[in-house]
């Protein structure tokens, strides 16, 4: 019996919970899912050098991460659908931005690689990026699923990596698949993804997918459920040197 089948049986057999605050009722209680209708832009605290710019729709904090972990790790596929709906927010925050009408908006999920989705069982981002174009579409944004990206070769579990380890850990990870550039010539290409933390994903992949984008403006959006906030930043003698540090040698963040 595969995950998603005996996931959808427990929801049938157990009390259902909210995913982000564990109070009986909906799969997302109201206020949980208010915490993810607060587009902003993400701002990673080290912001890797072509870092793309990036809408959140909500903050990787509080209620937010056990939601997005029971979609993401514990097959809660159900969950898709306002995790969904929380991507298309940001989707629609992020190309709120260019101007040019309404040309295609083109979702283009960032891969996972081969051992994670094998661990999984599925594709969550995939699902993901299926419900925010259906979310877009019935909005009237034309959107379109776009899978310009592909992972190539091995890349080892970023845990316990510094910034620059990681770095050159994703350093050539993404590469596009034939034909994507055709895809891109008439479209805004948005990377979407369930969250950022460090940003490092998210920069490879922009720039993989740069030379398939031609529209005018930044050449590679991106959108995510939920981004980890930023700290609030130091203030007073010394301030500089210490964010200095945290930048340099902060601690990983899995991302
Ligand atoms: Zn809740």
């Amino acid at each position: 019996m595969d995950g998603g089948l005996l996931a959808a049986l427990a929801d049938l057999l157990l009390p259902r919970t909210c995913a982000g605050c564990g109070l009986p009722g909906a799969l997302l209680c109201r206020r949980c899912a208010r915490l993810l209708t607060v587009p902003h832009l993400a701002q990673p605290r080290r912001f890797p050098v072509g870092f793309p710019p990036t809408v959140a729709a909500g903050a990787y904090a509080g209620p937010v991460r056990p939601a997005v972990n029971a979609f993401k790790e514990r097959g809660r596929a159900e969950l898709a659908r306002p995790l969904g709906a929380a991507l298309a927010l940001a989707v629609a925050g992020v190309v709120a931005g260019l101007d040019g009408g309404c040309r295609e908006v083109r979702l283009v999920p960032v891969p996972s690689s081969r051992a994670a989705l094998r661990v999984r069982g599925r594709d969550h981002v995939r699902e993901l990026t299926g419900r925010a174009v259906a979310e877009l579409r019935a909005a009237g944004v034309p959107a379109a699923p776009a899978r310009l990206l592909r992972r190539t070769g091995r890349v080892r579990d970023s845990a316990g990596l510094s910034a620059d380890q990681r770095r050159a850990n994703l350093a050539g990870t993404f590469a596009l698949v034939p034909g994507a550039a055709a895809v891109g010539r008439d479209g805004v290409l948005v990377l979407v993804d369930d969250v950022v933390t460090s940003g490092a994903t998210l920069t490879e992949a922009a720039a993989a997918l740069a030379p398939a984008a031609v529209h005018a403006g930044p050449p590679v959006l991106a959108a995510v459920v939920a981004a980890t906030p930023r700290r609030v930043p130091l203030t007073g003698p010394g301030a500089d040197r210490r964010g200095q540090q945290g930048r340099l040698s902060g601690p990983g963040n899995g991302d």
